[in-house]
Order: structure tokens, then sequence, then C-alpha cells
């Protein structure tokens, strides 16, 4: 068995920044990864992250944009946080590395993102993730930390109320074991594989959340899924946000830049709620282009597009066959990013001692119902940073805790009996049928009926799911049986996502429901928290939204 103090399991933002904060301080901290940490879903963020920087701007209008953008469900406290420390934490990054574009003056060059009512969001061309996740890499190398990669986290071990560590599969070796630690950070990431067309790494299929809601920890407002509007419309990969703040148009069949009627003042730059539902009436009318809408890019040049965007222009090339330059791109709204996650306070602490989140897998909560683009990079590093902060010091008084070895044994008989199972399901094809349903009918328009059909079709994969065998049986580098594991998380997580959005009888902010058309601040001004119950069902129950400032008014924009 491993025992280090710290375990931090997640090599993206979140957990990288963390890390940097407890190795600094000397504590022996570990990072637990199933991928080399560079290949972090982190490193394909591309548009920016947002911190208010400029004299005409404030860290006060970020703060109420974010709550605005929110639908008013963020909690405030946890945004002011969020905001007012932005600026700190990007000089920060800057001293550590972190390249951003630049002014003519030499100061850090900031462009418009959706919501923002000022441009504030830092940004490297259109690769900023691919510059924090190597800038913050190199730091953490710097500290000579232990990386422990291509093992794959099963299973919290917890005794009598405390974290004792975790059960992990060291996929290179297909051996399972143990990990002791005095304190687990899960910055795990998200779980865009849940739908069909997203913008996600083939990774991020909800490890975390589904682990942590398993040991009992609880997980907050999962029917909050955002959809990005301009994916790519044959393979769901992102066209940034930032093409649009660089002053792309969206156009319908007609010609027509159509978000002058749904958001006339911000157009294409309101927020992504609001545009994704404008984009999918338009197809739904009749108005789009071959099941899509058209991204225009053309009137920046050829110039600006090859220095601020030249990654949109080879994605667009490569996997669309269009060039920006001569025509525009056809997209579509794609699941991108996950609101909900693992109910955290301000440091990333968790109910279940010990044991912390933050970053895509945490839900603090600072993106309430509608998570603003530039804001999530901000949230990894600003609340990985708080959480590391935290455990270096709660790691002083405590002592390590009994590790149970017999969860490091259940689960390796569970990947035991996936191996030997004569099951005629394919993992795979599951997994396919699940992510077309989500998008179908718990997409970016909403009804009962319609998540009705989801609940049982998931019911139905559930119990298909049991027959599930794999193809490859041997030990090293088994591929087969951690999909198979992914997608048995990915099945609960979507549950959880669709029970929930059944629940919620209102819309706010990514929630759109066409039977309750309108925000209901008198019955759902308030968290939604799923647990586990102990048939294997979900109960959720209700917390209070912090408000701190500003009063729920309607969002227009
Ligand atoms: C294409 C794309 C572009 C984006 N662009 C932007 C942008 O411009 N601005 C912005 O603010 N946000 C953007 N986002 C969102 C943002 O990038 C992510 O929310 C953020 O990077 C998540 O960071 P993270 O550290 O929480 O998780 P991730 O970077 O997803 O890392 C998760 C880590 O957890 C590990 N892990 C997961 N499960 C297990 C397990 N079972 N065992 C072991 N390890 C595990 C993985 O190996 C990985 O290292 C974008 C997202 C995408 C998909």
């Amino acid at each position: 068995m491993l025992k280090h103090d710290v375990v931090i399991v997640g090599a993206g933002l979140a957990g990288l920044r963390a890390c940097i904060e407890l190795r600094k301080r000397g504590v022996d901290a570990v990072i637990v990864s199933k991928v080399y940490p560079t290949r972090s879903h982190s490193g394909a963020a591309q548009g920016g992250v947002n911190a208010a920087f400029d004299e005409n701007d404030s860290w006060e209008s970020h703060f109420f944009d974010t709550v605005k953008g929110s639908d008013y469900i963020g909690d405030q406290d946890a945004i002011e946080i969020l905001t007012s420390e932005a600026p700190a934490n990007i000089l920060e990054l800057q001293k550590m590395g972190v390249v951003f574009n630049r002014n003519d003056d030499g100061g850090i060059a900031q462009r418009p993102f959706g919501g923002q009512s000022f441009p504030r969001s830092c940004y490297y061309a259109d690769a900023v993730g691919h510059m924090m996740l190597h800038g913050l890499f190199d730091n953490v190398l710097k500290y000579d930390t232990k990386i422990i990669y291509e093992y794959f986290v099963t299973s919290l071990v917890v005794d009598n109320g405390k974290i004792s560590g975790v059960a992990a599969y060291d996929i290179k070796e297909g051996k399972f074991h143990g990990i002791a630690a005095k304190a687990v950070l899960f910055a795990t990431g998200g779980y865009g594989q849940v739908y069909s067309s997203n913008t996600n790494a083939l990774i991020n299929t909800g490890d975390g959340m589904s682990v942590a809601i398993k040991a009992g920890v609880p997980l907050m407002d999962m029917e909050f899924v955002q959809f990005h509007p301009t994916t790519l419309k044959s393979t769901g990969i992102l066209v940034t946000e930032g093409a649009r703040g660089e002053g792309a148009y969206l156009l319908n069949s007609l010609g027509v830049r159509f978000m002058s009627k749904y958001a006339p003042k911000a157009m294409e730059l309101a927020p992504r709620d609001v545009v994704a539902r404008a984009e999918q009436t338009e197809i739904n009318e009749g108005r789009g282009v071959d099941g899509a809408i058209l991204l225009d890019v053309r009137h920046l040049g050829k110039e600006k597009i090859m220095e601020k965007l030249p990654q949109i222009m080879q994605l667009s090339i490569d996997f669309e066959g269009v060039n920006p330059i001569y025509e525009p791109i056809p997209i579509r709204p794609g699941a991108h990013y996950s609101m909900g996650g693992i109910k955290t306070d301000n440091n990333g602490r968790t109910v279940l001692e010990g044991f912390y989140s933050a970053g895509e897998s945490a839900c603090v909560s600072v993106h309430g119902a509608n998570r603003l683009g530039g804001n999530s990079l901000l949230d990894t590093i600003v609340f990985g940073r708080r959480a590391g902060i935290d455990i270096a010091d709660y790691i002083k008084n405590v002592d390590f805790s009994k590790f149970d070895e017999s969860t490091v044994k259940r689960d390796e008989e569970i990947f035991e009996n996936i191996k030997k199972s004569a099951g005629k399901e394919r993992h795979g094809l599951l997994k396919t049928e699940l992510q077309e349903d989500m998008r179908k009918n718990v997409g970016v328009f909403r009804e009962e009926s319609l998540m009705k059909k989801a609940i049982e079709k998931i019911e139905e994969l559930k119990e298909r799911a049991k027959n599930v065998g794999v193809d490859d049986k041997s030990h090293l580098f088994n591929t087969d049986i951690i999909e198979a594991f992914e997608f048995k998380n990915i099945l609960l997580i979507a549950e959880i996502i669709a029970k929930g959005a059944v629940m919620r009888q209102e819309s706010r902010g990514a929630h759109y429901r066409n039977d309750f058309p309108e925000r209901d601040d008198e019955k759902w001004l308030k968290h939604t928290i799923a647990k586990l119950n102990s048939k294997g069902g979900i109960d959720f129950d209700f917390s209070p939204v912090k408000i701190t400032k500003f009063k729920p008014q309607p969002r227009t924009y």
C-alpha cells in the first residue's frame, strides 16, 4: 500500500494549482491521474480566463455579471471570492511563467466574452488552457512532486466518517492498490461524455462525482448542464466563444444575424444558455442550414484569424472541411460543462472530513444555473489554490485513519468479474445509446414527457449494464475494462441529471422547460442536493442560496 499525507486526484488546472500550494509548504502531496497530466481536459481550453484588471473595470462589475449569469442561483459569498481574488490569481500565474497575449503597452490583453459587461478575458491566442496547464505543470515539477499517472481511482476509503485514502487501479500493470492519506482532493473534472455531440475529452466521465456520491458525499445542482453554442456540426469539437469575442457573427439560412431577436443589446455575446436556445429555435423553426447555424468570421480578415484564432481555423479545416477565412463554419449547440458537482464550501471542504474537491468536479457554487465563459478556468485556479492552502492547514493536526483494505479488494473483484464475464453487452454501444438519448430528451429544451423517456432508457441500460463483458481479457493497459467502469459512472450521473431536471419545475439558466418556461423564485430559488439511498436510488433534498448583495431580477441581455 502507498501512503502519503495528501492525495490529489486529477492533474488538470485545479489539481495542479492545489498541489503547488501544498508542495511549496513542504507537504507530502502526490498527484494521481488516469492520464499523463498534460493530457487533462484543461489543456483543451481555448478562449480565456476572466479577471477585472482595467482601471475602467471593477471586480464588483464582474461579481454582478456572474450572479446575473448564474440566473441568481450561484452563491454570492463564493462569487465574491471568485471575482475579487481573480486579478491577484492571474498575476500569480504570470509570475509562474504562464504567457498571455499583450497589449501595445505591455499589459495583459483582454477580449470580450459572453455575458460580461467589460472585455475582461485574458487569453493566449485560442489556446489559453494549453498555456496554463503546461505552465502549472512545470511548477509542480519544480517542487519535485511525485506523479502517479495512469492510475484509475475507483473508490474513496472511509473510516468512521473520516477519509483514509483511495482505491486505485494501475492501468499499466493491471493491479489494484490502496493509497492511504490524511486528506484527499478530487479535482477530477466534468462529465461531458454523458451526452453525444459534446466538446469534452473522452476521459471526462464524471468519475469523481460518481465515486463521491457512492461514498455518501452529496452532489449539488446536477440538472444544470451547459450547452455551448458553437461546436462543429459534425463532431461537437469546440469553436471558442473567443471567436465571437473577436467579432464573429451568427447567421441563419436567410443570412440574418438572428441574435437581434433574442438578445438585442448583447447580440452574439449574450450568455451561452441564451445563445444556445436561440440557435436551437432557429434550427427547429426551419431557419437552420442542414441542422446547423453558420458562424461567420470572414470579415475579421485573414491576418486576425491567423493571429488570434489559429486553432479554430485548423480544426474547421481538419474536421469540417471548411476554411473559415473563406467560408462560414457550420456549428450547433453541444454539451460542454457541468455547473453541478460535489458540494463544497469556499475552501473545497465537503461533508466528509478530510475529503475536498475543486474545479469542474466541485460545486462551490459560483456558476449556478449557467456558467459565463472564462469563469471556469478562473474557478479552477482560485478554488484550487484555496483548497491547497486549507488542506495544508488541516493535515497539521490530524493523523492517518484506519485504512480498510476491503474496499480495494471489493473493487478488485468487480474488475475481475467484468473480465471473466461472458456477458454479451458492450459498454461502447450502451454508451452511444445513452448519449443520444440524453441529447434528445434532456438537452437544450426539456419537458417532462421526454425526460421520463430518458429515465426509462436509463433504467433499461442499468439492467443491460449488468451483462457487460469485455473482449480484452489481458492485464496490461486494459482500457476495455476502464471504459466499462467509466460507462457505469456516466450512467449514474445521467440518472441524477435527468431525475433532478424532471423535479425542477421551472426554467433557470441552462435548464429550460417548455412546460414551465418561467423562472419561479418563490418555489425554486434553492439548490438541489442529490444523495444515494441504501437501495442505490437517488434521494433529493434542497439547500438555500446565499444571497448577499444582489436581489434576483429579471434577466435580459
Ligand atoms: C474544449 C473546451 C474548451 C474550454 N475553454 C474554456 C475557456 O476558454 N475558458 C474557461 O474558463 N473554461 C473553458 N473550458 C472549461 C474548463 O477548461 C474546464 O472546466 C477546466 O479546465 C476543468 O479543469 P479541472 O482541473 O477541474 O479538470 P480537468 O482538466 O478535466 O482534469 C481532470 C483530471 O482528473 C483526472 N481524473 C478524472 N477521473 C479520474 C479517475 N477516476 N482516476 C484518476 N484520475 C482521474 C484526469 O486524469 C485529469 O487529470 C473549456 C472546456 C472545454 C472542454
